[in-house]
């Protein structure tokens, strides 16, 4: 049976269609805040699996964190390379350690977890070079365990391919998904949208060339059989499935 997306509860009607072509989905590793953070910059338009290496390797030379703060920035970006951006992002990391170390005192972000999630959003936000994904990274991926959904560039695109955002930003778009989280939605089911819309997106609903005919969600998707540019995929056969 088909549920319609246009219901007031579309995102859990997404996650349960999303669930039952994908399956379970593996949720990432639980670091600590600050930890999360970093890695949360380094991963800023790279590819998952060279910016958790690099992280392992930024870990793996700095004894702590505060080291990051009086680190030589030519060192940094060697450690890190190949992360996109890598000279600009090691210019960035001693920047934003020392701005905790003095807006905090410590590298510690426990508070956070007391605050309500708009009012942490906004101070990781206040942070340089932090924008809502990476701050809604830090609080929902990390030991923080907020319940805020983590909007990337896959899950923006699936959510405005959809018709559940508009082409604004991503900042518009994690606003506009938020607000039709339902209530009682943990920070678990948020990690699982998350990773479901993601997987979507980097499996299904792809950048340049959506594949419709395999897609479950395509007969609520006002995009179904349109390309990246506007085009019809006229290859594909939408009816075969
Ligand atoms: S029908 Fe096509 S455009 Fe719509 S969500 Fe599925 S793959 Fe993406």
């Amino acid at each position: 049976m088909q549920v319609s997306l246009a219901l007031p509860s579309h995102l859990p009607a997404l996650r349960d269609r999303l669930r039952a072509l994908l399956g379970p989905q593996v949720a990432p590793v639980r670091l600590d805040p600050v930890s999360q953070l970093i890695h949360a910059v380094l991963s800023a338009r790279t590819y998952e699996e060279v910016s958790w290496a690099a992280f392992m390797r930024l870990r793996a030379a700095m004894e702590d964190w505060t080291r990051l703060a009086e680190a030589d920035v030519g060192e940094l970006e060697q450690i890190i390379d190949p992360v996109t951006f890598a000279d600009r992002k090691a210019r960035q990391l001693p920047v934003l350690v020392r701005v905790l170390l003095l807006k905090r005192g410590g590298l510690d972000l426990d508070v956070l977890a007391q605050e309500p999630v708009s009012v942490a959003m906004a101070w990781l936000m206040s942070l340089p070079g932090v924008g809502a994904k990476a701050a809604a990274a830090t609080l929902n991926f990390s030991t923080l365990d907020r319940p805020v959904l983590v909007v990337d560039t896959h899950v923006a695109r699936v959510a405005r391919r959809l018709g559940l955002v508009g082409r604004g930003d991503a900042q518009e778009a994690h606003l506009r998904l938020m607000s039709q989280v339902p209530a009682t939605w943990t920070a678990g089911d948020l990690r699982e949208l998350h990773c479901l819309m993601k997987t979507h997106g980097q499996s299904i609903c792809d950048h340049f060339d959506p594949a419709c005919h395999l897609c479950a969600l395509r007969r609520d998707c006002p995009r179904t059989g349109v390309g990246a540019a506007g085009q019809v995929l006229a290859f594909r056969d939408l009816r075969a499935t």
